[in-house]
C-alpha cells in the first residue's frame, strides 16, 4: 500500500492506472476509521482492480471551528488497517494542499436546488458545499470509476449523486447499507468522543427509530414525529436538532405516508456534546 501526500502524485499514480484501462474504486473519508468505513473500503476492494482511500478531515465542511479541532484524527492506525483491507493507495494530504488561501475563505458555491435547504443543509450551512467542493477535487483528481458512500449519511449521498450529475463527472456512485456497533448505534468517528455513559445511552436512538417503523402504519406521520421526538424528552442527555421524514429522492418533508414510496426518517440529536445522525426507511 501506498501513503500519498500531494496531489501530483496522486493524479500521476492514477493517471497510470487509468491508462492500463484498471478499474478504480475510491471511498473518501475523513480518518478515524471504524468497520463503517471498513465495509465500504471492502466493497470497492472486491468491486475494483485499483482501490483508493482518502483520509482527509476537510475544513470547509465544518461550519463548527470547535467540532473540526475536536474531530479525531489516528492516520497511523488507520493506515494499518487500510493495509489489512488490501488497499493500494491512502490519500493523506494537508489542507493547504487541497486549497488555495483564497478557496479557504471563499464561500464556495454549490446550486442544489433544494436538496442543501433541509435537515444536515439546514443545520450546518455551508456544509454541503464544502463537501462537494473536496469531492469533486478528488474525482478530478483520481477519476474512479466508482465511488462508494455510506447510507448513514444519507443527505450526502443524494447531494453527491446531484453533483456528479452537474459536473457530468463519469463516476458510479454506490450508496452501502450503515454499520451498528452491537447497540445498535450507527458507527461514527464522532461516537468515540462520547463518554462511556453517553455511548450506552446513545443506543436509544436507533432503537426509537426501528420502533417507530412499526408504529408507521397505524400513526400519521406527523404522529409519528412526535413520538419519535417525546421519546427523548426525559433525559437531558439528549437534545434533538431535528427529526424529519422525508421523501428519500428530493428529501422534503411528506405529511403522509402514501405521498411517496420511498419514505426515510432522518435523526440530527445531541447525545451530551456529540451531534450524531441515523436514518431508518419506513
Ligand atoms: P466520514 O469519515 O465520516 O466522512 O465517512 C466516510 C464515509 O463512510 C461516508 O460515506 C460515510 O457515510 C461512511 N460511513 C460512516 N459511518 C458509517 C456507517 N456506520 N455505516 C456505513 N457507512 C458509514
Amino acid at each position: 500500500m501506498q501513503i500519498i501526500n500531494t496531489k501530483q502524485e496522486l493524479v500521476k499514480q492514477m493517471a497510470a492506472c487509468v491508462r492500463q484501462g484498471k478499474t478504480i474504486g475510491f471511498v473518501p473519508t475523513m480518518g478515524a476509521l471504524h468497520a463503517g468505513h471498513a465495509s465500504l473500503v471492502k466493497q470497492a476492494c472486491a468491486e475494483n482492480e485499483v482501490c483508493v482511500v482518502s483520509v482527509f478531515v476537510n475544513p470547509t465542511q465544518f461550519n463548527n471551528k470547535e467540532d473540526l479541532l475536536k474531530y479525531p484524527r489516528n492516520l497511523t492506525k488507520d493506515a494499518e488497517l487500510l493495509a489489512d483491507l488490501g488497499v493500494h493507495f491512502v490519500f493523506a494530504p494537508t489542507p493547504e494542499e487541497m486549497y488555495s488561501p483564497d478557496e479557504m475563505e471563499q464561500e464556495f458555491s454549490f446550486d442544489f436546488a433544494g436538496l442543501d435547504q433541509v435537515m444536515e443543509g439546514k443545520m450546518r450551512p455551508g456544509h454541503f458545499n464544502g463537501v462537494a467542493q473536496i469531492v469533486s477535487k478528488l474525482f478530478y483528481a483520481i477519476e474512479p470509476t466508482r465511488s462508494y458512500f455510506g447510507e448513514k449519511d444519507f443527505q450526502q449521498v443524494a447531494i453527491i449523486r446531484d453533483m456528479v450529475k452537474q459536473l457530468n463527472i463519469p463516476v458510479e456512485i454506490i450508496a452501502c447499507p450503515i454499520i451498528r456497533e452491537e447497540s445498535g448505534l450507527a458507527r461514527s468517528s464522532r461516537n468515540e468522543l462520547l463518554s462511556a455513559e453517553e455511548r450506552k445511552k446513545a443506543a436509544l436512538i436507533s432503537q426509537v427509530l426501528s420502533k417507530s417503523v412499526n408504529f408507521a402504519k397505524e400513526m400519521s406521520v406527523e404522529e409519528v414525529k412526535n413520538w419519535v421526538n417525546d421519546q427523548f424528552k426525559s433525559d437531558d442527555t439528549f437534545k434533538m436538532d431535528y427529526y424529519d421524514i422525508v421523501d428519500g429522492n428530493s428529501l422534503q418533508s411528506v405529511s403522509s405516508w402514501d405521498e411517496s414510496d420511498y419514505i426515510v426518517g432522518c435523526i440530527a440529536i445531541y447525545c451530551g456534546k456529540i451531534r450524531l445522525i441515523d436514518n431508518i426507511h419506513y
